[in-house]
């Protein structure tokens, strides 16, 4: 049941600056896809043109084969993971999860089944009463997760979650991530500047550099047949 995410030449420009230069890229259905490249090389932009936060100057995306230029992102079946300094400090844990569910008019009935479901997977259902500042690092990078696990969409983005957390528990959100992916299968696109998350996460890594793709291909691929110096360079292969 999962999905496809097709990029034909793709393009971006912000006023006469062109930032994404005509991206070829297929990511298969349930592929945990990274993204890495240096600052400013267009990451977030392709993600947010997945996303649908972002329009689309020139080419096509399709989901699932279907043309998504024109779609809205609410109508994408996509979630984005943004990182956890973005929850509501006011809302509980359990409002910061219900909330979008039912500002978009779901059923209250149907909303709690949705919101216990995601706190069992990310082992959270203790704190659904504490506010955001009663909450650790981890924990609160947890409720990121589960805002976007309640929307039970077709595709998790995630744009450089952990950027923000110390590099103990960058670690261990690692594993989560990556369990999290194992056990919902979901096609999920991550994006990172630091090779290691590169690395261990990813089924496919896609290296950008200035909007162009240098390579994709499993991480292994890379690190053995690097394209170039720069890709030898950023995913640490020996010289
Ligand atoms: P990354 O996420 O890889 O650091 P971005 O996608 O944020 O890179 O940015 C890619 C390029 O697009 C950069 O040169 C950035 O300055 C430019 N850019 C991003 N967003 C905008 C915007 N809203 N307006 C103008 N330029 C932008
Ligand atoms: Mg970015």
């Amino acid at each position: 049941m999962s999905t496809s995410v097709t990029l034909s030449k793709v393009r971006k420009h912000f006023g006469s600056v062109q930032v994404i230069h005509g991206i070829d890229l297929s990511i298969d259905p349930g592929e945990f896809t990274v993204f890495v490249g240096p600052s400013g090389c267009g990451k977030s932009t392709l993600l947010r043109m997945i996303a649908g936060l972002e329009p689309i100057s020139g080419g096509e995306l399709r989901i699932d084969q279907e043309l998504m230029n024109e779609v809205p992102a609410a109508k994408r079946g996509i979630a984005m993971v943004f990182q956890s300094y973005a929850l509501y400090p006011h809302m509980s844990v359990y409002k910061n999860l219900a909330f979008g569910l039912e500002t978009a008019g779901m059923k209250k009935a149907e909303v709690a089944p949705r919101v216990r479901r995601a706190a069992e997977i990310l082992q959270i259902e203790p704190l659904l009463d504490r506010k955001p500042k009663q909450l650790s690092g981890g924990q609160r990078q947890r409720v990121a997760i589960g805002r976007a696990i309640v929307r039970e969409p077709r595709i998790f983005l995630f744009d450089e979650p952990l950027s923000n957390l110390d590099a103990e528990l960058r670690v261990q959100m690692r594993v989560e991530i990556a369990k999290l992916h194992r056990d919902l299968g979901n096609t999920m696109i991550y994006v990172t500047h630091d090779q290691v998350e590169a690395m261990t996460m990813a089924d496919k890594i896609v290296v950008l550099r200035l909007g162009h793709v240098e390579q994709a291909g499993a991480p292994l691929d890379l690190y053995n047949n690097p394209a170039n110096r720069f890709v030898a360079g950023f995913i640490g292969s020996p010289k």
